[in-house]
């Protein structure tokens, strides 16, 4: 096991936290959001172009919860499966939920064209990893699935041909799915930061909420910059919801991922690991994903960390390390350049949630796949504030289920993810 040499996201190299010049904050406006990730930002940017007076507030800097740490996959899928969401929801509400996922992805692609956003998004696709036997059949139905009701292109690699996908003896082939692609998730942010500020949204940094109270028809939001009356409040505080919004608090658990990053290694080491460069994921329910840097030179490998934790807390990652080893044994004692983690949010029904409650507005819940989700459900809860349509979703208005027994410590994390864990090893 070799020391890591610094304890912040790889991505920040290329596109820092931006520290944002205090401004004061406005009394009024139409439209106060609650968290400047992907998808405060993408509410942000739908209601200033349409011409409403917009507040962002951040309880730190832009971007520094999830949406500058995550591993910049652009899977927009669900945590289920195809077959799991078809059991759990029938087979007209899945097959409406997934080709979401479908029309979300592509306009991800749109929107970076179009605002002109620099953040080496490329379509390269992603191999998904089948840990046993009998995954490799699973992922050949949801193959069949997937191809069936959405014409994805979806592949199936057997065993004996995987190497010319991936350099490891670990799985049993896999499914490869051209649809999707990865990006620089801070370059992404950084990117709509920009094009949210020159559509004129004040975006406050360190500016907490610390409670919403609704006030008639408006809403008074106290913030440690003063209280703001605002028209219509959307919250997009996904993993890092605190205290401030306590009915949202009750109903996501936090829940800690990791990434591990390796010092550059040479390109023929690459070419036999990641041949095509590809976005990389597994079959199990603890499973890792990962992926080469954009510019191809170094693997980053993330995956979940057992327990409950605070955030800003160093975590141990040596278990990451073990685990890159066992897919890549050729890579023992191969240095790594960056450790970081940060907090995805899980519902109970493990798909995201877009609603309204007491008339405020939540985008949320993208349960480890917000690079998609999180941007497409803001713009779309920025629609439902127009209120001129486009706000239609197959994941609105759904139960919104609290968490028995949760007051926002997740106490039973450790126990589920150990029974998770199990599974994984019992193949069940
Ligand atoms: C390590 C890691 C790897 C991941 N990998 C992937 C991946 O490869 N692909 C993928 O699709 N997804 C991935 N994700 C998930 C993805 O990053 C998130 O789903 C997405 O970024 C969520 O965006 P968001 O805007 O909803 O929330 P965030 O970006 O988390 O932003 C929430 C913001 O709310 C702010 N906030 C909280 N409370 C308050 C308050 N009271 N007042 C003001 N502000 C507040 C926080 O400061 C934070 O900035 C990963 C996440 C992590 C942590």
């Amino acid at each position: 096991m070799t020391n890591a040499t610094k304890f912040t996201p790889y991505w920040w190299e290329a596109a820092p936290p931006r520290e944002l010049p205090e401004t004061d904050v406005d009394a009024a406006c139409d439209v106060a959001i609650v968290g400047a990730g992907y998808a405060g930002l993408a509410a942000a940017l739908t209601l200033a172009r349409a011409g409403k007076s917009v507040q962002v507030f951040d309880a730190s800097d832009p971007g520094i919860g999830a949406s500058t740490r995550n591993g910049g996959i652009g899977s927009g899928n669900l945590k289920p499966s195809i077959s799991q969401l078809i059991k759990k929801f029938g087979p007209q509400r899945a097959t409406t939920m997934y080709a979401e996922g479908v029309t979300a992805r592509a306009d991800l692609k749109r929107f970076i064209e179009d605002e002109g956003i620099d953040c080496q998004f490329d379509l390269s696709g992603r191999f998904g990893g089948a840990c046993r036997e009998e995954h490799f059949n699973n992922l050949a139905r949801d193959a069949d699935l997937l191809n069936q009701n959405f014409d994805i292109g979806a592949t199936m690699v057997e065993r004996k041909d995987q190497q010319a996908e991936i350099g490891t003896e670990l799985y049993h082939g896999g499914m490869l799915r051209p649809d999707i692609g990865g990006l620089h998730p801070a370059q992404f942010h950084q990117g709509m930061l920009d094009v949210v500020e020159e559509a004129g949204v004040k975006v406050h940094g360190y500016t907490p909420v610390q409670g919403i109270r609704r006030d008639g028809s408006a809403y008074e939001v106290m913030t440690t910059g003063g209280t703001v009356k605002a028209g219509h409040v959307i919250v997009c505080t996904n993993g890092y919801t605190d205290g401030a919004i306590p009915w949202l608090r009750r109903r996501l658990v936090p829940v800690a991922s990791q990434i591990i990053a390796t010092q550059e290694l040479a390109p023929e080491v690459m070419d036999r690991l990641m041949p095509k460069r590809r976005m990389m994921t597994e079959s199990r329910i603890m499973g890792h994903y990962y992926r080469p840097s954009p510019d191809g030179t170094r693997i980053l490998f993330g995956g979940r960390i057992y327990g409950q934790h605070e955030a800003d807390q160093p975590l141990p990652y040596d278990h990451l390390y073990r685990d890159l080893i066992e897919l890549f044994p050729e890579l023992d004692g191969v240095g790594l350049s960056h450790v970081w983690w940060g907090f995805v949010a899980f519902p109970m029904d493990q798909v995201p949630h877009l609603m309204e409650r007491d008339g405020v507005l939540y985008a949320t819940g993208f349960s480890g796949s917000g690079v998609v989700w999180a941007r497409w459900f803001g713009m779309k809860a920025a629609y439902r504030v127009l209120g001129q349509g486009g706000g239609e979703s197959a994941f609105a208005d759904r139960i919104f289920q609290a968490v028995p027994f949760y007051d926002g410590r997740p106490w039973f994390l450790p126990a589920i993810q150990a029974w998770y864990a199990m599974r994984d090893r019992l193949g069940v």
